[in-house]
């Protein structure tokens, strides 16, 4: 059988493609190549800008009910500094982001696909992709059999993440460990003192960082800190401590913020790492290969946007594929490809340079040395920063 689209990635980008796809009468297969559910680095937040997708998919209420508690305030903890304002709703929706843990979402996206017709084969790992008499052959393995077996069909969606390495033309290439390569982590902890609609970024030195309320009562504390900053944190007193402990106590050390809503917590579950992460913007498409999600640019997740990017640049993709069905049918997947690499790099490219330039600045301690007092004193700069990362402007109206 030949599918009319390949997702390769079970994440948040490749099941909303998928589903998106399937509701309109495509055929599609996805390929995911672990067992679902499961935990991921990532700090949980999904933007308000989300929620008509949610809504056109069936499930906003199912995301709601689940969710932690609306967002209504940004903070900034850097030193001693604990500074806060208020959240700006989402233009279009007038609600505010939530939490939820990606156990729970990205469950609860790959079922709606298969509900909706997607064929989801997982675990399975898609090894190799080429391209034969205009069709595209995918090598598919599954874990514990020796042999492969393949996959075809009109065009490919690559959804598989930035961080995992192979043989696929959309696989970021390998290289050499850098000291400035930012490595990430994510813990959840009970019973915190963190105030239920705040979510601060945490600014210390060679890392940043955030915290919020997500489901069942816990709190995520994801971070990013430099490979060079993390080795130093361990040669400290306990020369042996896990990496995780290790930065953990570099945070608390340098944000009194995370001390005092620490104060008492109880971690839930183990630290998780990953990377080094990859921030900027890929090849979006070639040879009827799409990229979405972070397989088609990354931006820093200090602004804790990658799930909205993720989920509304499919979106995009999966609009612009149904409305070129006919000419992908008779094999031409260029206008379509390069439509979709306009509007992409028009919606997110700039929330990309801000999301960078936001990362400078927290992770430089001469920097929120010179801008804290300004955050203290004009309030409305979290704010603005916040509309700068992408948190009130959908990239598909809801009228759409
Ligand atoms: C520390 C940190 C904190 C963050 N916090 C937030 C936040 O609060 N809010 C937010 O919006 N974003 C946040 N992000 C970013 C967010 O996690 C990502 O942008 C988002 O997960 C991207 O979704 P995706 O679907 O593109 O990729 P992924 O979520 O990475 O999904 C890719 C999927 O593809 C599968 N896969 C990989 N290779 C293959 C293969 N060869 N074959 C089959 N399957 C494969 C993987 O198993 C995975 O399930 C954070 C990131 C980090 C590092």
């Amino acid at each position: 059988m030949i599918y009319d689209a390949l997702v390769i990635g079970g994440g948040p980008a490749g099941a909303t493609v998928a589903w998106l796809l399937a509701r309109s009468g495509w055929s599609v297969v996805l390929l995911e190549k672990t067992v679902f559910p499961r935990r991921k680095v990532c700090g949980e937040f999904l933007s308000a800008t989300s929620l008509p997708l949610l809504r056109m998919l069936g499930v906003e209420k199912m995301f709601l009910d689940m969710a932690g508690p609306p967002v209504q305030h940004v903070g900034l903890y850097a030193g001693a500094r604990i500074l806060s304002a208020p959240m700006p709703v989402a233009t279009e929706t007038g609600a505010w982001g939530r939490a939820l843990g990606r156990e729970h979402l990205d469950c609860m996206l790959l079922n709606g696909a298969r509900q909706a017709g997607v064929e989801v084969m997982q675990p399975c790992v898609a090894s190799k992709l080429a391209i034969d008499h205009g069709i595209q052959v995918c090598t598919v393995q599954q874990p514990g059999k020796d042999r492969g077996f393949e996959v075809q069909a009109r065009v490919t969606v690559a959804a598989h993440g930035s961080w995992g390495k192979g043989r696929l033309p959309t696989h970021i290439p390998g290289r050499k460990p850098e000291p400035s390569d930012l490595l990430a982590f994510k813990g959840n902890f009970m019973r915190t003192a963190l105030p239920a609609s705040l979510m601060p970024l945490l600014a210390f030195p060679g890392g940043y960082g955030g915290m919020v309320h997500t489901d069942h009562g816990r709190v995520s504390l994801s971070c990013c800190i430099r490979r060079d900053v993390l080795q130093q944190c361990r040669r400290g007193p306990e020369p042996h401590r896990a990496a995780a402990k290790a930065v953990l106590a570099h945070i608390m050390a340098h944000c009194y913020g995370v001390q005092s809503a620490l104060d008492g917590a109880h971690a839930e579950g183990a630290w998780l790492s990953a990377g080094p992460i990859q921030p900027g913007i890929r090849a979006l498409h070639k040879d009827g290969i799409f990229a979405v999600g972070n397989t088609a640019g990354e931006a820093h997740p200090v602004v804790a946007e990658g799930i909205s990017m993720a989920m509304q640049g499919a979106w995009l993709l999966a609009d612009l594929l149904i409305t070129g069905r006919n000419e992908i049918r008779r094999g031409n997947t260029r206008a379509t490809g390069s439509a979709y690499a306009r509007a992409w790099r028009r919606h997110f490219a700039p929330r990309l340079r801000s999301a960078a330039l936001f990362a400078q600045l927290a992770m430089a301690p001469a920097a929120t040395r010179i801008l804290l007092p300004l955050f203290q004193y004009i309030p409305g700069l979290l704010a603005g920063c916040t509309r700068l990362s992408g948190k009130t402007t959908a990239v598909i109206p809801v009228s759409a």
